[in-house]
């Protein structure tokens, strides 16, 4: 059997979900000539020093399974790796809806994350996914699970069927989003097999970044206590960095900002402008790198950041911590009200691309009153105008209740939960102490100062 049609035929029989058959494809395994007997579960692979086999389903009977050779697999190579490609005809994919040219990795994870909890349902990815905005989507889509009998809670949706039960506008439920994050999940142990990260390359700085950071440092000799230039400084670094390692195997596991703009760099660079106690504006600068060892003459300014980082740290996160339970509690008999207390006033704003995100849920003030945007399409109307949004800031009810419309409908949902949001303010600040820690990146960006400062 060809390998093409070996992988699609295991796919179909869900093997992506047994861990060990997909590290037998994708990996060069030696086990014990006869393991196989012992468990010969169907598609199982068996690698040999000549060729690899398969244990074939549709040959001989349960009890005395026989071994189909995976023809186009070359012994002495794994069966398959994650970048090859395969051209994928739409009837092989459930959620396939045109022919595709992908890699054997892509149509594994199309499998495992989409296919095996939405069948259909959710549009085959290509190319790098990200997780975070596949998740997005799924949530979009999911409701609740639907009833289970007829006396089951009466609130719960009945199953859709029909034609609406199908095609990539379906519902998804509960019950299979928490298959797709098991998936998601289970990527994970696959690791060692797609990025790997410790290769020659990632283990070493590039060759001659020294020599292009003492350039840099001469060529800017008199403006080093400026925070931009060395921002500037560090930016051809990361980019001169980058550059060495493209088309590495470990560039696949360099995928965040943090890995190159503070690890990498401070590791084989220049460890940079160190803020100790106080913020990136006002540091000094660390022209060497770890790599190179410690530069004695800047110990202060290293233990104040190692200081900064451990004990300020601490103290910090038990600060936002604090901040939460005290907000919690001068906020814990406030509640939405179901009136309109017909302010006129609220926050004023010019809809752009960047804030329109605030206004679905919330009300705009009009000449006649307000008006309602409930979704993401109405919102899109005010582009480019200027606006006031009605905000609790401008609530005019009694005592400490707010009105549905200042409070909007996300708020007004959990009408007596506005200690809830309200405590969030204090999870800020702890995130942004616990998050200092982890180091921070010191770089220009635009500002535009009129946004700024309404
Ligand atoms: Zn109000």
């Amino acid at each position: 059997m060809d390998k093409r049609t070996f992988f699609l035929k295991a796919m179909a029989a869900e093997e992506y979900r047994r861990r060990a058959w997909v590290i037998s494809a994708f990996s060069q395994t030696r086990e014990n000539p006869e393991a196989w007997k012992a468990d010969p579960y169907p598609w199982r692979i068996v690698q040999t020093p000549a060729a690899h086999f398969f244990v074939d389903p549709e040959k001989g009977t349960d009890r005395n399974r026989e071994l189909t050779a995976i023809d186009d697999a070359k012994a002495g190579e794994p069966p398959f790796t994650f970048r090859e490609p395969i051209d994928l005809k739409v009837a092989e994919v459930p959620n396939l809806h045109r022919d595709v040219r992908t890699t054997y990795g892509n149509t594994l994870f199309n499998f495992l994350v989409l296919v095996y909890p939405f069948g259909d349902r959710v549009e085959f990815q290509l190319g790098r996914v990200s997780a975070a905005q596949l998740e997005e989507h799924v949530l979009k889509r999911t409701i609740d699970e639907p009833e289970a009998s007829a006396d089951s809670d009466a609130k719960r949706p009945a199953r859709v069927t029909g034609p609406a039960a199908k095609g990539l506008e379906a519902p998804l439920y509960t019950s299979e989003y928490v298959k797709f994050s098991n998936a998601m999940f289970q990527l994970t142990a696959f690791t060692q097999l797609c990025v790997p990260a410790v290769t020659r390359k990632t283990m070493q700085a590039a060759p001659g970044i020294l020599e292009l950071r003492n350039r840099l440092l001469e060529q800017n000799r008199d403006h080093l206590d400026d925070p931009a230039v060395v921002a500037g400084i560090m930016k051809e670094l990361v980019k001169y960095d980058k550059e060495y390692l493209k088309g590495d195997e470990g560039a696949n596991f360099l995928i965040t900002k943090k890995s190159w703009d503070v690890v990498r760099t401070r590791l084989f660079s220049m460890m940079g402008m160190e803020a100790g106690f106080g913020d990136l504006t006002r540091a000094d600068l660390v022209k060497t790198s770890l790599a190179e060892g410690w530069d004695i003459s800047k110990f202060p300014a290293m233990n104040d950041t190692l200081r900064a980082g451990s004990y300020k740290r601490g103290a910090e996160t038990a600060l936002g911590g604090e901040l939460v339970k005290w907000l919690l509690r001068v906020s814990a008999n406030l509640g939405v009200t179901q009136e309109d207390c017909g302010a006129r006033l609220g926050l004023e704003m010019t809809v752009d691309e960047d804030n329109i995100y605030k206004l679905p849920g919330s009300s705009v003030v009009t000449s006649g009153g307000h008006e309602k945007i409930d979704s993401e399409e109405a919102a899109r109307k005010y582009l480019g105008k200027k606006i006031m949004l009605r905000s609790p800031m401008f609530c005019t009810l009694a005592k400490t209740d707010y009105c549905s419309v200042c409070a909007g409908t996300r708020l007004s949902l959990n009408p007596t939960a506005l200690s809830v949001a309200i405590s969030d303010y204090g999870s800020t600040f702890m995130g942004l102490s616990l998050g200092a820690m982890h180091g921070k990146v010191l770089e220009t960006a635009k500002m535009d100062y009129s946004k700024a400062i309404t």
